[in-house]
């Protein structure tokens, strides 16, 4: 049957065909692949209305239900629909043609035999003055790339929600930014960082002044990298985060990382997500690692190998004198008073190095031998203020008297000490020091301890 066939079909045919028309005109008219159907119980011929490719609109029949068909659910190999699809359709028709108790508005959803499409059918009864079914009308459209879509959209969504909890249970605050247009989506952050985003549509912009307010001045320019998205997409060209750490103005240490987040499909990064997680605690560990690997335990000062990097470095910027200092008859405080009262000798005597030599470098090398390194520019210090450097060693032998340590019943320590010169235009390595200095301190010891004639 033609399109101009149905038209003029009789009056309440056509009535019932232009209120579906009507429901359905809007997609009609801009959608491919809405049909309008009539199905007549009578001649128990299905006729269909669509538009093709063109957008014209096409009409065809065919007789879709017989009884027995139905009952046995043949299976029409010539129509698109699946077998369950066609035996459902056909059943429904048959009972909305025979049955007036069946609801006279409904849908059904029907999927082609390789499911690639889905057509969700919606159809009303029409019924004659006595209450006999004349022809069930309806439209069908296909809903497989709604409901995919709708689909993939929750899917995708629900993807993206538990991404970015977990994201947000890991790190304190995460931006989206769009590399190609610099604008991004502030998806966690502090109140403060959150105002902040909320004056800004360019996250360049936007971090620049976020580091300009709330990082410490010395780590500003590591954020340079974020405002040169060129040098940024190629660190991240890997498929790695890059990340660096800086302290914020509250001096917490904060650790910021890029990630790469979305590529073209021809592998062009195109967004980031930037997160910044609070790494204070791994810095408070490894600060005080850092301070055990390098300090000695009892007296707190630098230990033999932190010492003698200290003192190698600077002898090749500076010249000066290293010192070398042995606390004298010190096994003898040990046995008369206890190796407890020992080690408040060997912190004592450290304290009082420390408070002598103030800057400079002092470190406990072994047992009860300690080294310093007076740099020039200390010696020339003191000399402006009138001490020489016998004068220095003077102060230190003066300290150590007036040290008092009770259970020593007045009994103060002190110390020997042996020095040697280095001249940074005349490099002598730490090692060669030490033994020049080691030869003067066994002099001294030599000439009766606590000597200062070998100055
Ligand atoms: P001298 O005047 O010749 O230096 O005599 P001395 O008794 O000080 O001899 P020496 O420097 O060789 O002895 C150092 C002693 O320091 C030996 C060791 O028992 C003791 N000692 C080493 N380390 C410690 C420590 O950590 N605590 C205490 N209490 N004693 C230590
Ligand atoms: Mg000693």
């Amino acid at each position: 049957m033609k399109l101009e066939d149905l038209l003029q079909a009789t009056h309440e045919k056509q009535a019932s065909m232009f209120r579906a028309l009507n429901s359905r005109n809007y997609l009609l008219t801009k959608i491919n692949g809405i049909d309008l159907w009539i199905y007549d119980v009578e001649t128990k011929m299905f006729h269909v209305m669509f538009r093709d490719g063109s957008g014209n609109v096409q009409s065809s029949s065919h007789p879709i239900l017989d009884y027995d068909e139905t009952a046995e659910g043949k299976f029409n190999a010539g129509r698109p629909l699946c077998r369950e699809s066609q035996k459902r359709w056909n059943d429904l028709l048959y009972r909305l043609s025979i049955d007036p108790s069946m609801p006279e508005e409904g849908y059904i959803d029907l999927d082609y035999k390789d499911r690639s499409r889905r057509i969700r059918s919606h159809y009303t009864v029409t019924k004659d003055t006595n209450g006999n079914i004349e022809y069930i009308t309806g439209t069908s459209e296909d809903i497989s790339k709604t409901q995919e879509h709708m689909h993939s959209v929750i899917e995708s969504q629900n993807e993206y929600i538990s991404i970015i909890n977990g994201l947000k249970s890991t790190f304190d605050s995460i931006l989206y930014i769009n590399l190609t247009n610099h604008s991004f989506k502030f998806l966690e952050g502090t109140m403060a960082m959150r105002n902040l985003s909320e004056q800004h549509t360019n996250a360049l912009d936007y971090l620049k002044e976020l580091s300009s307010k709330l990082v410490m001045p010395e780590y500003q320019d590591k954020f340079d990298i974020l405002s040169n998205p060129d040098e940024l997409k190629t660190r991240l060209e890997s498929g790695r985060s890059v990340s660096f750490e800086f302290q914020g103005i509250d001096k917490v240490w904060i650790k910021l990382r890029i990630h790469p987040a979305e590529y073209t499909a021809q592998g062009y990064l195109t967004h980031v997500i930037l997160t910044t997680e609070v790494v204070d605690e791994e810095h408070k560990t490894l600060d005080q690692l850092k301070m055990r690997s390098e300090h000695d335990g009892l007296t707190g000062l630098y230990n033999r190998a932190a010492g003698v990097a200290l003192i190698e470095d600077l002898l090749r910027k500076e010249s000066g004198i290293l010192a070398l200092f042995d606390c004298d008859k010190f096994k003898l405080i040990n046995d008369s008073f206890g190796h407890l009262v020992g080690d408040k000798v060997l912190i004592v005597v450290a304290q009082t190095l420390q408070k002598v030599f103030e800057d400079q470098v002092v470190f406990r090398l072994g047992g009860d031998e300690f080294v310093c390194f007076l740099q020039q520019s200390f010696i020339d210090r003191k000399a402006e203020e009138g001490l020489n450097t016998i004068g220095i060693f003077k102060q230190l032998r003066e300290e150590l008297q007036k040290v008092d340590i009770p259970e020593m019943c007045g009994q103060c320590p002190s110390a020997s000490f042996g020095v040697a010169r280095s001249d940074k235009d005349h490099l002598i390595e730490f090692d060669e020091l030490y033994k020049t200095a080691d030869i003067s301190l066994y002099q001294c010891k030599k000439y009766g301890r606590n000597d200062l004639h070998k100055m």
